[in-house]
């Protein structure tokens, strides 16, 4: 492996960007990690300071960026619903000109660029489990439409600038993803039924919690965004990570509170609108293409992110 690559992390100070900064640097990277800290906190990248292989930049990806390096990996973008749906033209912003600027940057650069996607590409699907050539069942104008429909128009972007000035790119669609350094009050459903029960305060579930979703630890999820960058020019994606394992939400807040031996009560609360109602990888692409599979089960993967809150709150306290 080169050890002089300059590798470029928008959304560094995030939960999966401040963790994949830290790989890259033990796999021997320079790591210039750009963030605006609209979700992202210097918390979850203070331990990285004293490297002389990282440097960081305090920058909004909505606006152009003239740094020299090798590889992008794109990840600027709130990913919590509560939070990009706080300022949502800002969340297509993010996402739109984000994917532009960085495309630009590659383009002038001929650097690798990867896009961290989403699973809400497809929207509520009618297809189950995903594959990537399900074309989604999305609302336009809804209230998660500035994130899903950024996101979907940054794949637009991505897949043009490979047609038209072959970029080499990798195109990621994330399932969802939690463990430690996701914002507490991030309003994610992992990290609020977590604090919710260590806290003792009661554990929120939306709708009647039969909905599902399927939930990746993050060092598994990075681990396959290395791979990823790594495979051959024929290798674009859209490219499904995530862990298969699918859980009712109801399921999920049963578990985080037997495993935090918590007195939480469970109550029901009105569901988001165009909330997904199940959600699935079908994971056979990264299987193959990656040789890759998640290793971290729900049960091991949550114990790590209990013992992770329990100290960040106890810290507070
Ligand atoms: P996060 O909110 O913790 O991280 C996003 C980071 O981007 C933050 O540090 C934030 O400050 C930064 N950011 C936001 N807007 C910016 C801007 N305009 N300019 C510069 N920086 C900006 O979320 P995350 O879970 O780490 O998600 C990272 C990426 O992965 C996002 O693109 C998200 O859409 C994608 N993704 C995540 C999941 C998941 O389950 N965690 C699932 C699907 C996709
Ligand atoms: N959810 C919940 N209680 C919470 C937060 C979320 O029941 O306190 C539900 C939410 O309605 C959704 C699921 O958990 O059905 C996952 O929500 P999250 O915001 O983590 O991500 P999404 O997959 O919806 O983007």
């Amino acid at each position: 492996m080169k050890t002089s690559q300059r590798v470029l992390v928008t959304g560094g100070a995030g939960f999966i960007g401040s963790h994949l900064c830290e790989r890259l640097l033990g796999d021997g990277f320079d790591v210039l990690c750009v963030d605006n800290y609209f979700t992202g906190t210097k918390d979850n990248i203070a331990h990285l300071f004293g490297n002389p292989r990282f440097e960081v930049m305090r920058h909004d990806v909505t606006f152009p960026l003239y740094v020299e390096v090798d590889e992008i990996y794109n990840l600027a973008c709130p990913a919590s619903p509560v939070h990009y749906q706080f300022d949502p033209v800002q969340t297509t912003k993010t996402s739109v000109h984000g994917a532009i600027n960085m495309l630009g940057l590659a383009k002038r650069v001929r650097a690798t660029i990867f896009q961290a996607s989403t699973s809400e590409v497809y929207g509520d699907p009618k297809v189950h489990p995903q594959p990537e050539s399900y074309w989604g069942n999305s609302n336009p104008i809804g209230l998660r439409a500035c994130y899903d429909e950024g996101k979907r128009c940054a794949e637009t972007l991505f897949f043009d600038y490979w047609r038209q000035h072959r970029l080499r790119i990798k195109v990621a669609r994330i399932f969802n993803t939690y463990g430690p350094r996701m914002h507490p009050n991030d309003g994610r459903v992992v990290s609020n039924f977590i604090v919710q029960a260590l806290r003792g305060e009661n554990v929120t579930v939306y709708g009647k919690g039969t909905q599902t979703r399927s939930f990746c630890y993050v060092d598994d999820l990075v681990e396959a965004f290395i791979r990823l960058m790594r495979t051959g020019d024929d290798i674009t994606g859209p490219m499904n990570l995530g862990n298969p394992g699918e859980f009712t939400i109801l399921e999920l807040a049963e578990k985080v509170i037997a495993k935090t031996n918590s007195r939480s009560a469970i109550v029901f609360k009105e569901l988001p609108s165009d909330d997904p109602v199940q959600r699935q990888p079908d994971i056979g692409f990264a299987r193959r293409a990656l040789d890759w599979a998640p290793s971290v089960p729900l049960d091991q993967g949550l114990d790590r992110t209990i013992a992770y809150f329990d100290r960040l709150l106890a810290q507070r306290n």
